[in-house]
């Protein structure tokens, strides 16, 4: 069936959708012009459309370097793939290491003919062979950079994995190309259909893949927004909601804090005085979570208002006083005015059945504490 499929129709395809992903990528970056990636990926296509197109010269067994240089090319054309998938996470574009995929596969092809000179005869195939080692090497290197990048540029990201993973697919191809020489179990232009055929599935695999990375980032980055308080930049009470069942466990801390006669701040200071001390806050309870010896993974979350909630993971009622005296050391010494906070204490119980269960007890906390006179802890 492979035979009757032609090549250079499978070529043109393949070219084809180079040139296609080549269009998209390089009107991403004309409206955005910051997003260089988008240029780095057209480029990677373009190298890869010349190479494939010049691939035709192969059957002229004469022309050794411009053939060597074509498959040097291939295999050279990840280079702005993964640069862009790097620039994309913050990285250093060029690795000394990206130029020896390339290498190996020009010395792959050179070396036969070098080697003739001196009249040392390698086995049939060992061209296309050695080519083809260093093309899967290529493939391999580049697709795991790419794969371990796009982990750090987008982490839930299935985008830059899909499209390293492509690229690590590419390898049982060429695999399956040099077993097929080595063991005759196929003829050469079947091998190659069966090349480029994969090449059709994982060229798209791969460019929708990368498409998909910038757009799951700026979701990741909205949500992040989304889940964020716009005054303080702790979490605010939409992250609580999204929160289910990893909380839910004894041995998780809540504390619920509430600024004294917060409106009298207000009314005495004004509002811009109001939205400091919220921040200042804020920021005393970030720093509490890691000076009192919680694990991280501790939350601060803004409930409104001057509603504030820290979960402690993992915590126990000594740390969770540590965190309190911390926070009411810290706002001793926030100026210019003196100001108090109530704090409700109390643990995640083995008969909740929700957050918002410990969350409702350490607000009856909080309540008896303001009851009590404000100024205290209750627990
Ligand atoms: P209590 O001791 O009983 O807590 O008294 P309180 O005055 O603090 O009462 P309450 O907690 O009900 O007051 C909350 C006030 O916080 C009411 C509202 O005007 C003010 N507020 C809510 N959000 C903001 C904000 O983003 N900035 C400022 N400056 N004030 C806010
Ligand atoms: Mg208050």
């Amino acid at each position: 069936m492979l035979t009757s499929i032609d090549l250079a129709t499978l070529r043109l395809c393949s070219v084809l959708a180079s040139v296609t992903f080549t269009v998209i990528f390089l009107s991403l970056w004309r409206g955005r012009k910051d997003e260089r990636h988008n240029l780095l990926w057209a480029a990677s296509l373009l190298l890869y459309c010349v190479a494939l197109a010049g691939l035709e010269w192969i059957n002229r067994p004469q022309d050794v370097l411009i053939r060597s240089l074509l498959v040097a090319a291939l295999t050279a054309s990840n280079i702005p793939l993964v640069a862009g998938v790097r620039l994309f996470a913050g990285r250093t574009l060029w690795r000394w290491w990206m130029a020896v995929p390339p290498a190996v596969t020009l010395a792959g092809f050179l070396l036969p003919q070098a080697l003739g000179q001196f009249a040392i005869v390698m086995p049939p195939h060992s061209e296309q062979l050695l080519a083809a080692i260093g093309l899967a090497t290529g493939m391999g290197v580049f697709g795991a950079d790419m794969i371990r990048q796009a982990g750090r540029a987008v982490p839930d990201g299935y985008g830059g994995r899909i499209a390293g993973g492509a690229m690590l697919a590419y390898m049982p191809c060429y695999v399956f190309a040099i077993a097929g020489e080595v063991l005759h179990f196929a003829t050469p232009s079947t091998l190659a259909v069966a090349a480029l055929l994969s090449d059709q599935l994982l060229l798209m695999l791969l460019n929708v893949g990368l498409l998909a990375m910038p757009a799951e980032a700026a979701f990741a980055a909205m949500r992040e927004r989304a889940w964020r308080d716009g005054l303080t930049g702790v979490h605010n009470r939409a992250w609580l909601a999204g929160v289910h069942d990893e909380f839910l466990k004894t041995g998780t801390w809540l504390a619920h804090i509430d600024i004294d006669h917060f409106k009298a701040i207000n009314d005495r200071f004004g509002h811009a005085a109001g939205d400091g001390t919220l921040t200042a806050l804020a920021r005393a309870l970030v720093l509490a979570t890691a000076e009192s010896g919680l694990q991280s993974g501790a939350k601060v979350v803004r409930m409104g208002g001057d509603e504030f909630l820290v979960i402690m993971p993992n915590a126990s009622l000594l740390t969770a006083q540590a965190l309190v005296r911390h926070v009411r050391t810290a706002i001793n010494c926030i100026g210019p005015f003196d100001w108090t906070v109530s704090i409700g204490l109390t643990e995640v119980a083995a008969q909740d059945t929700s957050l918002a269960d410990a969350v409702e007890r350490a607000d009856q906390q909080l309540y008896a504490a303001k009851l009590a006179g404000r100024d205290r802890v209750a627990a």
